[in-house]
């Protein structure tokens, strides 16, 4: 089977090797498509803190099950599935809390381990989702970042409250529709690109705002009144952005950070701790969240319209990478199809 691997930064090589044997208690998945996400990107230029050269990236996949371990009841060969790409060991403390998103043990495909690109995946049935076949492989492959999404939105306690996503990638403009869809009062998005702004606006959220030119205070005044927004959500995983969200959060407000930040940030601990803020972290999904995604992408609640930007060929993956790490800014979600 053929096989991609990262061997060093910006190095793609395809390999030929065995299709994997199965044990009694995995399936074998033929890969149909993955999802190019920041993370792999990261990857990529050799920029991820947790991964080691080589590896096969790649965590966001859709699948077909063609072989089933003796072990395996259910399941069956044919099934069209997601693949929820965090492995975790079920002993530690946050496994048995069942926060097992933030395993001691965690492990995500395509970063700590090999991923997703290759031909054929052997694993435990338990990280993965059936789906229906009438969901199309462009939904199907957005139901992992959309878990992140509702995972957020989860994490903010979003019911009935002012929300402002700073970050209108697809991470943020899922996180965005997740507050509305789980019963936030108004979502405001925010980012410096108006292509991404421009998807948003399609995706039922309240109000899609260019912080290019203004600072996120005028738009929390603007968009939420004297009320200001109970909650501030992190997509953006920038330095200069966290900075001006802490700036811009009044007293009590919850912060969720949702965007994988690449440097440490200084912070002042006393606008925290003399305003009652509220920080949150935020990893991934647990199963809950992806039933949700499925769910509301089968329902066509979650707006997905142009957010595959291109598709590539397996064998085009580093045209892929190269794409993305060029025109970043052109770039919602990309595809590789096997
Ligand atoms: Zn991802
Ligand atoms: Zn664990």
């Amino acid at each position: 089977m053929l096989s991609v691997r990262f061997e060093k930064p910006y190095s793609v090589c395809y390999v030929e090797r065995e299709i994997p044997k199965i044990k009694e208690n995995e399936v074998l998945l033929k890969i149909l498509c993955v999802g190019v996400c920041g993370t792999d990107v990261q990857v990529y230029v050799g920029k991820n803190k947790f991964m080691k050269f080589p590896i096969v990236p790649f965590h966001e996949g859709v699948g077909e099950i063609v072989k089933i371990g003796s072990q395996v009841k259910e399941f069956e060969v044919g099934d069209k599935v997601v693949v929820e790409p965090i492995l975790h060991c079920g002993q530690c403390r946050p496994c048995l809390i069942g926060r097992y998103n933030a395993c001691d043990n965690f492990a995500c495909l395509g970063v700590q381990v090999d991923g997703l690109g290759s031909e054929y995946f052997a694993i435990d049935p338990k990280y993965l989702h059936k789906i229906s076949k009438e969901l199309s492989l462009e939904k199907a492959v957005l139901v992992e970042p959309l878990a992140v999404g509702v995972h957020a939105a989860k994490r903010a306690q979003v019911k009935g409250a002012n929300v402002l996503v700073v970050g209108a990638g697809t991470i943020g403009n899922f996180t965005a529709q997740a507050a509305k869809i789980l019963g936030a009062k108004k979502v405001v998005v925010t980012d410096i690109d108006d292509f991404k702004l421009s998807i948003a606006k399609k995706c039922n959220i309240d109000a899609c705002v260019n912080t290019s030119n203004t600072q996120l205070k005028n738009v929390i005044q603007d968009e939420f009144d004297l009320w200001g927004a109970d909650i501030i959500i992190d997509c953006a995983g920038a330095k200069d952005a966290f900075l001006e969200i802490l700036n811009s959060a009044g007293k009590a407000t919850t912060i969720v950070i949702v965007g994988n930040h690449k440097n440490p940030v200084e912070i002042d601990l006393t606008k925290i701790q003399r305003n009652e803020i509220d920080v949150k972290g935020n990893i991934t999904y647990t199963s809950e969240d992806f039933y949700h995604a499925i769910d509301w992408m089968i329902s066509g609640e979650v707006v997905t319209e142009d957010f595959i930007t291109a598709v590539y060929e397996i064998k085009e993956t580093g045209k892929a990478m190269d794409s993305i790490v060029n025109s970043s800014h052109k770039n919602m979600k990309t595809m590789i199809r096997f």
